[in-house]
């Protein structure tokens, strides 16, 4: 049991990593990183995702809230908004402009319908407690930060760290000092290039394959150069790049010199989401020589973060978190040419075919099918209308239609997932978490293990969004006064995140917690 409450509470998310990754490549980390938290912490071995739409929002509003899409509201990065007809993205707000561009929607965590941990340990304090959440990804950072915390992110613009006016009028003067660095301009030219040894990787001999992706000029080899900073490009280019992590590193450590959060009395609560592993993973596949350097690079970016925070607060006095918010499903060529059958699949692609098989079947011109966004479908209501079909008609029709399609498993109706009516399986209780009445579709796909279904076939060399372990299974470690070093296999879920760290601090679990408390981390004889 630990003694008194900690200065800090570090959440540290990794997008996109993978819970056997670290194991494996365990031992070629360095000292401080990975090894620092399995060595003093709780590793738990065995956490999974309980929702099947295993996406960055919704893993991160998970680990920040204890809830399900069903309670936190996040069911994808973006989905359809009937009412006016168009892909909205979760976070989009458009009474909250950034503070230095007025190119693009303005963001907030107003879509996110439960609080969160940091929310929570605000509200217990009267605003004693302070949050900041950090990262690549507006996403990654918003939604950890909560309502009432402060939230940075990179600018794909610019090249620096911004926010929007539901945080600041304009940026705090340190933020303003970073970005006069202009650290992500300076990348210019580098080359990224193996940290080791090229004969140490496992993945030595994948590095040059026809289907990655590369970015702008980084090429699909080492070494990869960046290109020249004034391409239009390029700064969304640099995230495809372990220098992505390199930056939310050093912004982070300009805000723990500028903030001193855990220094001023009260339980602070900092958030810092890196996304390079997902950037990298989608570009080149997670089994490629990029994504294992990548991970190596990682590991030096957590330990110069642990450093950090040791040197400002004690790591004696700070718990800390790592998790995911997702794993990554191998590229179908890469699990191919090891047998096993797979496949993608593009919207376009899928869209088309499925609108006329629902046509021909309804024998009407009309088109019915309005959107699909990523794992849903959504029928055109109006057009249903026109053609005088039952909505429910229509979803059963569209899922006995849907299942047909090479790489698909299963399809879901709305009307059965509102109303419960759902075989006893772990599959459709993982549909049913992703399952939001006002924002999910008509139709959830289901797609194949091995297949990538329903994505933009151009972007990307691999992906994530099922239910399987590739996906849903990531690290969970918690490290901190009171602790024990131990390993536990028990399934847990990243649900368990905030309603632990609730527990920890004494503080009410957030508004839409379902997750269970980890004894281990809490320990014994809490009031
Ligand atoms: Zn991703």
């Amino acid at each position: 049991m630990q003694a008194d409450k900690p200065d800090l509470v570090l959440q540290i998310t990794v997008d996109q990593l993978r819970a056997d990754v670290i194991r494996r490549h365990f031992d070629r980390f360095g000292e401080g990183g990975f090894q620092y938290l399995v060595e003093h912490g709780t590793v738990y071995a065995n956490a999974r995702y309980r929702h099947a739409n295993t996406m960055t929002a919704v893993g991160h509003a998970t680990l920040a809230t204890g809830g399900n899409s069903t309670q936190h509201g996040m069911v994808s990065n973006s989905w359809w908004d009937r009412e006016r007809s168009e892909h909205v993205n979760c976070l989009q707000d458009e009474q909250s402009p950034f503070v230095d561009e007025t190119t693009r929607t303005g963001r907030s965590p107003l879509r996110l319908t439960s609080s969160t941990f940091s929310d929570e340990l605000i509200l217990a304090t009267g605003g004693a407690s302070r949050s900041f959440g950090v990262s690549t990804k507006d996403r990654g950072a918003i939604i950890l930060a909560g309502r009432g915390g402060k939230a940075y992110w990179y600018s794909t613009q610019t090249g620096r760290y911004t926010t929007t006016t539901w945080y600041h009028r304009e940026h705090p003067e340190w933020v303003e000092a970073w970005n006069e660095r202009d650290l992500a301009a300076a990348y210019a030219g580098q080359t990224w290039s193996l940290l080791a040894d090229h004969e140490s990787y496992a993945a030595v001999d994948r590095d040059d394959r026809p289907f990655e992706v590369p970015r702008g000029e980084l090429g699909i080899t080492f070494p990869h150069v960046m290109s020249d900073s004034t391409s239009g490009r390029y700064f969304s280019d640099l995230r495809y790049s372990p220098w992505a992590d390199e930056l939310t590193l050093s912004f982070t450590q300009a805000l723990i010199e500028a903030e001193k959060p855990g220094q001023r009395g009260a339980t602070d609560y900092l958030s810092v989401s890196f996304s390079a592993t997902d950037y990298v993973g989608h570009a080149y596949g997670p089994y490629s020589l990029e994504a294992e350097d990548n991970l190596l690079r990682l590991d030096r970016v957590i330990a110069a973060l642990l450093a950090s925070v040791d040197q400002a607060v004690g790591l004696q006095n700070t718990l800390v978190v790592l998790s995911s918010d997702h794993g990554v499903q191998a590229t179908p060529e890469y699990s191919g040419t090891h047998g096993f059958v797979g496949g993608r699949i593009g919207t376009a692609e899928m869209l088309g075919p499925i609108n006329d098989l629902l046509s021909t079947y309804f024998e009407t011109d009309e088109r019915l099918i309005a959107a699909f966004s990523r794992p849903s479908l959504f029928l055109d209501l109006e057009a249903l209308r026109r053609a005088g079909i039952s909505r429910t008609h229509a979803e059963v029709a569209l899922a006995r239609e849907v299942v047909k399609l090479d790489g698909v498993r299963a399809a879901f109706t709305r009307t059965d997932l509102l109303e419960g009516n759902l075989p006893a399986t772990a599959l459709a209780r993982s549909v049913a978490h992703a399952f939001h009445p006002q924002r999910s579709g008509d139709v959830y796909v289901v797609a194949e293990p091995f297949w990538f279904f329903g994505y933009d076939t151009q972007g990307d060399a691999a992906t994530h969004g099922s239910h399987y372990p590739a996906d849903a299974h990531v690290p969970l470690i918690f490290s901190g006064p009171g602790v024990p070093r131990t390993s536990v296999y028990r399934p847990v879920a990243p649900r368990d995140v905030a309603p632990t760290l609730s527990a920890y601090l004494g503080v009410l679990p957030p508004s839409g917690s379902v997750g269970e408390v980890l004894g281990e981390v809490v320990g014994e004889a809490k009031p």
